[in-house]
This record gives structure tokens, sequence and C-alpha cells, in this order.
């Protein structure tokens, strides 16, 4: 009898392990309450995720995911906003300055993104070099990734690039170059600008940015609206 008691205790011990969270379903460190994520930013002010609209004035998002335009069909956020972590927005803001003596500018395409939106990506697009594993989330859930492009700021145009965003192909690659002279040149232009004030290229797609020392930065799932309301 007391065997088959300590078999049942080892079965229930196992079972209660098995039964993880649907929103962290591989346990992840994730903060996903505000209240996580005011704690994080008590014990580390550069952890605070800063609205973009904020510390760049005037900056142009185009955010993909606050719209059904975007690989996986359907609306992911309901607010058209972007977010980074502190010294990872102040140093896109420099960024932004020193691209306007030259008349251009930054068009934001994707920013802080919940872990939700990572879980959900992978359910439509399970490929790895697109889409980030929600078994070690994504930079983007961090706030130390960034999707952008340039433009004219005058007309607001985009310069050209080798493909829209989230062309999930071999030519939005930076290895890519059997692109006319001036998409390179285009390409080139934004990465040195990025790199120079600390970002760091993902080969695959020309238009992701991780900031320096990206991953030292906490995993999130809070919304949005939750952030606007702080
Ligand atoms: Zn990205």
């Amino acid at each position: 009898m007391k065997r088959f008691l300590f078999l049942f205790v080892i079965l229930a011990l196992v079972a209660g392990c098995h039964r993880s969270d649907p929103r962290n379903p591989y346990n992840l460190p994730i903060a996903n309450t505000m209240e996580m994520y005011l704690s994080q930013v008590a014990a580390d002010p550069n952890t605070e995720l800063i609205d973009l609209e904020e510390i760049i004035p005037g900056i142009n998002l185009h955010i993909a995911y606050a719209t059904e335009n975007n690989f996986t069909g359907i609306r992911i956020y309901t607010l058209p906003k972007a977010f980074l972590c502190r010294p990872v927005a102040q140093a896109l803001a420099a960024a932004q300055d020193s691209l306007r003596k030259l008349g251009l500018g930054f068009k934001i395409l994707d920013a802080y993104r919940p872990y939700a939106g990572t879980l959900y990506f992978y359910e439509v697009y399970p490929d790895t070099t697109f889409v980030a594993s929600p078994r070690t989330g994504s930079i983007h859930n961090r706030g130390a990734a960034v999707d952008l492009t340039l433009i004219c700021l005058e007309t607001g145009e985009e310069l050209e690039m080798p493909t829209h965003f989230d062309s999930f192909s071999d030519t939005a690659s930076h290895l890519f170059t059997d692109l006319p002279g001036h998409v390179l040149e285009n390409r080139a232009l934004l990465r040195e600008i990025m790199e120079f004030f600390g970002f760091h290229i993902y080969e695959p797609e020309w238009w992701h940015y991780n900031f320096t020392n990206a991953r030292s930065y906490p995993l999130r799932d809070v919304s949005f609206e939750e952030l606007m309301k702080n």
C-alpha cells in the first residue's frame, strides 16, 4: 500500500511539472504582469520600455503588426506603438539626429513585441530563420531589437531596399548582392548608421537590428495598453 502511495505522489508531481502556463509554455523568465515589469524597472531603470514617439519627436511609425497587412494576415497589436528599452531608444534617437543632417529619417516597422506575439508568429510560420523560437523568445520581446528602414524626410518616401518588410526570402539577407547599386548603397547606409550607434545586423533580414548586449534585457509580455497606462 505504501508503495502505491509513493507511486501516486511521484505521478502527481510529474503531472504537476507538465502543467504549464499557456502564456509561457516553455517556462521562460518572462515578466507578464505590470507588477513584475515595474519591479524590474525599479531595480534597473535601463529596462524601462520607452515610447519612441516621446523620445524621438516626429518619428515615423508604420507598425505592420497593428494592421492586417503582415505575414500572419491578422492584427496582432491593438495599437500602432513602438517601445524600446531606455539605452536602446536613446541610441536610436541619437542615430536619427545624425541622419537628419542628411535629410533622412527612420521609419520604424516594429520594436518591442510582447511574448504572446512571438508564440503566435511561430504557430503561423515555424521557421526559426525568420521567426524567433518561442523556446528562447525574441530579442523583440526584450525591447532590444528594432525593425526599420530609411525615409526621405521631405517626401516621407522610403529609400528603396532589397525587399519589403518581412519578405522571408534569400534576397532579404545582407549576403545577397545581386541588386541595383543604389539599393546596395541604401542597405549599406542603414547598416553604417546603425552600427555606429551600437546596433548589430541580423544577417538574414536587412531590416532587423539588435542592440549591444541585447540578451541582457529581460523578456516581457506586457501589452502596449498597459505600458501606455503606466
Ligand atoms: Zn525584427
